[in-house]
């Protein structure tokens, strides 16, 4: 197969050369011409543009950005107008444009030609091997080659268990579809699409007794609105990998913007269309609307109780009496057969509204179990990470001591130098170690965490307190709050909080 059909991801740089000044309608001409190019041969692409125009490497952010991102292997491809817009400027950065490229067996592709430096055939290769020559190449190359690691995991999947309905093959390492797994998953995709809301799709997998897709102690819980949530707007369903959270720069770990993680079409079966999830998203940014006709007269819970039997929203019902009125909250589902929901209402009295607001300030036990799961290793790395920091500061503490104890004339150099060799030891093996919990923590930063849920509670509470009328309370729930479900059983009331 030639080898160029294996282009699937790539990166865009554009660049406005010397001659072209002011005028950046080129440069927009320029990103149609290669965005139009790529749409074309069914790639997907990064766009990296170049704000001013820098003219040494050094000078220009994207493109330092974008041969980082070349040397560790995330793309096939990288496309430009013309290959003198990768760099112009003096003989070293040309040396470190091959030495990307060529190390890592990347294409440079205009929309005349792909280049291939690794090919003979490719006029360039003798000058880029001519500067190779001056570079070491072979020594560079053998760096090099854990760049193509990170380039053979392309598509792969590093990301631990897959969401619902794949299943990891420890085999071929690759995330496989199960088969029974993905008629619950199309006929969730089919019942959201239908108009049921995530809340009425877990109760219907509850219903049917569905295995739900954690393990351990979420179990009991059964399937949850937020699972059936994520699941449903997952890309990785699309058949993309997303990676990239995380950059080694000078051998530190550093974030990524959630907006710069790179997303390559992957190895695996997608299970549902570009068309449906874009109807997914566009379902879901309506529900993020709070209806016009809530705003009138709005109770502080409008919109925001559900029914825990049958999924359904609550109602709210006026009662006059002659003491004056009261809300209460009921369920007037009947279902197709018939049958009415059999919830019991409540009063909306102010020991319903203390029971939820400290049901809500209080992190429930249900939440913590989610959370802590999670979070239970990211504390312990972050622990871990934090006592060798301080192991870290101590030895650098004790060489420094050393020689200030030799500056003073109080040791021989001979005794400082073999005192130093030990703590240098330490001290190396100290700052592997941290760089290793980096990475780990880095890799788990989008996880909700404790705090995340706490500050909202805060946030919550400052709104709930300032709050003058009931349209304000119910901002201050939504800013927090998904839903609420209900449920009204003999020995009382239960309310489950579930939180955005
Ligand atoms: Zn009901």
């Amino acid at each position: 197969m030639d080898k160029q059909d294996n282009i699937k991801h790539v990166a865009i740089y554009l660049r406005k050369s010397r001659d072209e000044g002011e005028y950046d309608d080129v440069l927009s001409k320029h990103r149609d011409t290669l965005v139009a190019y790529a749409k074309a041969h069914n790639w997907t692409y990064i766009l990296y543009e170049e704000i001013g125009s820098g003219e040494s490497i050094a000078k220009r952010k994207k493109i330092k950005q974008l041969l980082a991102h070349v040397e560790d292997g995330l793309y096939d491809g990288v496309l430009v107008m013309d290959i003198d817009r990768l760099g112009r400027g003096n003989h070293d950065d040309w040396a470190e444009i091959c030495k990307a490229f060529f190390c890592t067996d990347t294409f440079i592709i205009t929309p005349q030609k792909i280049y291939d430096l690794s090919q003979e055939q490719d006029e360039m290769r003798f000058d880029f091997q001519a500067i190779l020559a001056k570079m070491e190449y072979k020594m560079i190359k053998k760096r090099m080659r854990q760049g193509k690691v990170a380039g053979a995991k392309k598509g792969m999947w590093t990301n631990g268990s897959p969401p619902y309905p794949y299943i990891y093959n420890r085999a071929t390492k690759q995330i496989e579809v199960d088969a029974d797994k993905l008629k619950i998953y199309r006929a969730m995709l089919d019942k959201y699409l239908l108009g049921m809301s995530t809340q009425e799709i877990s109760v219907w997998l509850n219903k049917r007794a569905v295995a739900p897709p954690y393990t351990g102690k979420r179990n009991k819980y059964g399937w949850s609105h937020v699972t059936v949530h994520r699941i449903l707007i997952s890309e990785i369903h699309l058949g993309y990998v997303i990676y990239g959270k995380s950059h080694k720069h000078r051998g530190t770990a550093q974030l990524i913007d959630k907006e710069a993680w790179i997303k390559v079409k992957g190895e695996h079966e997608p299970v549902k269309t570009q068309e449906e999830h874009d109807q997914i998203m566009a379902r879901i940014a309506q529900n993020a609307i709070i209806p016009r006709k809530c705003r009138v007269g709005t109770l502080p819970l409008s919109g925001l109780l559900y029914c825990s039997k049958c999924g359904r929203r609550m109602q709210f019902k006026r009662r006059e009496t002659k003491n004056g009125g009261y809300w209460t909250a009921m369920c007037v589902y009947t279902y197709p057969d018939g049958t009415k929901c059999d919830q019991v209402g409540r009063k909306l009295d102010d020991a319903f509204y203390k029971a939820l607001y400290q049901k809500i300030t209080k992190l429930d036990e249900q939440t913590l179990e989610l959370v802590d799961e999670i979070n239970e290793q990211y504390q312990e790395l972050q622990a871990l990470c934090e006592m060798k920091q301080k192991e870290l500061a101590q030895t650098e503490q004790a060489i420094e001591n050393l020689f200030e104890l030799y500056e003073d004339g109080k040791m021989p150099k001979r005794r400082l130098s073999d005192r130093i060799a030990g703590h240098e030891k330490t001290k190396n093996e100290l700052e592997a170690e941290i760089e290793k919990c980096k990475t780990a923590l880095v890799s788990q930063v989008n996880l909700v965490t404790v705090e995340m849920v706490q500050k909202r509670i805060n946030e919550f509470k400052a709104l709930w307190l300032n709050a003058t009328d009931p349209s304000e309370q119910n901002r201050a729930f939504r800013l927090l709050i998904d839903r609420i479900v209900y449920d009204r059983e003999d020995d009382g009331l239960r309310l489950e909080v579930l939180y955005k």
